[in-house]
This record gives structure tokens, C-alpha cells and sequence, in this order.
């Protein structure tokens, strides 16, 4: 259960759950109110979210329906949304946070990112993607002043988009969001961001929806069976025990549960073994190449 794990202190000195709810690829009114009842159950009590999900409204009105089954209000969760890379900019960036907090129908969030480096419609390479994200960070600083946002933060920045970014910031991100799991390890994004206070927060985990690769590895399968865990809970716990905050997704209730159960320690030596697995696959969007 939540409960049993550690939040995580953020730079803004707010506390966030290590383990969140991801939301990619869940749609439509029931399956989310049926994900959502579940997760809520199980203990998750912070939720990941974006604009290119499609998925905000029906989130907002899930929580607000089920919250009181559980004895919780608004304030008992911790609620992420992204923006879109077609809303970079200083008016459409204040635009799109403002239409994530109206589709959600909440008054603040607890974590707005920047979904992506890039801006939709201009080539990877241009010069002018920096410039265009650097007025997105301004403008989304502004509102996590006015206090709308309680938490900005990035995903899929390299460290090169963070040091151009610290270059001009007055707001420093909380979170980066980014693929991390032992097939992509990212050691020394992870380093840099512990140096500069800056959370890191794994996505695909598992490996994503499309790829069964990781949960099969056998380094991660062997593990499993002899420490009676799943082979996704080796591979959550092995980013939790490492102060990583983890976003597991899914739409079937036993997994939903499972993937909270997280407190149990990893031995050093299976640390090791994982961090050690000599496969590197990237399993979702690669963001090295946008300047
Ligand atoms: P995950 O790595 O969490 O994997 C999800 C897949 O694993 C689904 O097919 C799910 O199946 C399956 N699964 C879940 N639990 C288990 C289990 N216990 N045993 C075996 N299989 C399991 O995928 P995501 O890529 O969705 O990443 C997680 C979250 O991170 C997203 O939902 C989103 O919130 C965020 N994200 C952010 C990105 C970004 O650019 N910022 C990019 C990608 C993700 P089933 O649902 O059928 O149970």
C-alpha cells in the first residue's frame, strides 16, 4: 500500500508519492472509472496525466466521483498533467495549463511538465525549438507563482536541454520525466538531475504497452522467482529502492494492486545484477536529437 512507501521531497519542498498512476493509453468514461476505483483502492494516490492522452476530463470526473468512496478530497492526491508540444509558447503554454486545470475541473495542479523539448511543426534541429521552450518555461513559472501550478517540471529533457534551460530559468523544475528502467538507464541524466535537485521520475518502467522484452528478461525473471515477486515489481522496486519515483500503468485490477507492493528490499547484489544487464533498448520517443 502507499502507505507503507516514501513520498519524495520535492524542490518546491512538496511531497509527491514515489509510486503514481500512469494514465497513457487509458480512454473512454468506464474503463477509466473502473482504473481509477481500482488504483484508488489499491493505495495509488498520485495520478499522471497529459493533454495527448484525451484523457483529463474523464479523470477529473472519475476522482471527483470516487474520492468520497475512499474518505479522500482533492487535496489527499497528487495530480500531473503535461502540455501538449503543439501548446510551446508563452500564450498557448498559459492557454493549455489553464485548459488541463478546466478539463480535470480542479483550481490547481500539483505537477504541470513540459511533455516534450520539441515544438510541434518546426524540424528537430532548429535552433528555434530552445527558443520557443524557453518562453514555455517563463510562462508556466508565472503561473506556478500565482500558485495554480504547485509543482513545474520537464520530461524528456536531455542534459544538455537542462543546462540550457538552468542557463535562463528563474524557477528551477521539480521533475524530469524520462524513459529509465535497467534495458535504458540513463546514468548520467540520473546523476546531473541529483546534483541540481531535480526529481527523476521513470515512465515505461515495464518496458511500455507494445514490448514484453523487459518484464522477459531473464536477469529480471530469475530474480523474480526467487524472491516470489513479479517480475514487474523487481523492476519498479529496483527504481524505487534508488529514489525514483515510478508511474506503473495498467488496466487490469491484479497488476493495478501489485504494482504498489513495492516494500520489499532488493538485495545489493540484485541492484548490481540489474544495473548490470547489458541490453540497451530505448522503448519509447528518443528525444537526443531536438536541439
Ligand atoms: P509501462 O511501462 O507502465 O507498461 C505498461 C504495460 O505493462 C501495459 O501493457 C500493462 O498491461 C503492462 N503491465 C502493467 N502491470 C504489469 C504487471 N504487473 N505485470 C506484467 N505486465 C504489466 O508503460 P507506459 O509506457 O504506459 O509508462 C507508464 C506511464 O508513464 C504512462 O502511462 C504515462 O503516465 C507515463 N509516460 C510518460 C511518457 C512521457 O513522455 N512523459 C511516455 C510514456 C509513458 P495492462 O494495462 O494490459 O495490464
Amino acid at each position: 500500500m502507499a502507505g507503507s512507501l516514501p513520498s519524495v521531497t520535492l524542490n518546491t519542498g512538496r511531497l509527491m508519492p514515489i509510486v503514481g498512476f500512469g494514465t497513457f493509453q487509458i480512454v473512454g468514461r468506464s474503463q477509466i472509472f473502473r482504473v481509477v476505483d481500482a488504483a484508488l483502492a489499491s493505495g495509488y494516490r498520485s495520478f499522471d496525466t497529459a493533454a495527448v492522452y484525451g484523457n483529463e476530463e474523464d479523470i477529473g470526473e472519475a476522482l471527483r466521483e470516487l474520492l468520497p468512496k475512499y474518505g479522500l478530497t482533492r487535496n489527499d492526491i497528487f495530480l500531473t498533467s503535461k502540455l501538449a508540444p503543439s501548446d510551446h509558447g508563452k500564450n498557448a503554454a498559459e492557454r493549455a495549463a489553464r485548459d488541463s486545470l478546466s478539463r480535470l475541473g480542479v483550481s490547481y495542479l500539483d505537477m504541470y511538465l513540459v511533455h516534450w523539448p520539441g515544438v510541434a511543426g518546426i524540424p528537430m534541429e532548429s535552433s528555434r525549438n530552445l527558443q520557443i521552450r524557453t518562453e514555455t518555461w517563463n510562462a508556466l513559472s508565472a503561473l506556478y507563482k500565482q500558485g495554480i501550478l504547485r509543482g513545474i517540471g520537464v520530461s524528456n529533457y536531455t542534459v544538455k536541454h537542462l543546462e540550457e534551460l538552468f542557463a535562463s530559468c528563474e524557477v528551477k523544475p521539480a521533475i524530469n520525466q524520462v524513459e529509465f528502467h535497467p534495458h535504458f538507464q540513463q546514468k548520467e541524466l540520473f546523476k546531473f538531475c541529483e546534483a541540481h535537485g531535480i526529481h527523476l521520475q521513470a515512465y515505461s518502467s515495464l518496458g511500455g504497452s507494445h514490448n514484453r522484452s523487459l518484464v522477459q528478461d531473464p536477469v529480471v525473471t530469475s530474480i523474480s522467482q526467487r524472491l516470489g515477486k513479479s517480475p514487474a515489481q523487481v523492476l519498479l522496486r529496483w527504481a524505487v529502492q534508488q529514489g525514483v519515483g515510478v508511474l506503473p500503468k495498467s488496466v487490469t485490477p491484479n497488476r493495478i494492486a501489485e504494482n504498489i507492493k513495492l516494500n520489499f528490499p532488493l538485495s545489493e547484489a540484485d541492484m548490481m545484477a540489474l544495473a548490470s544487464i547489458k541490453r540497451v533498448e530505448k522503448y519509447a520517443w528518443n528525444p537526443a536529437r531536438v536541439a
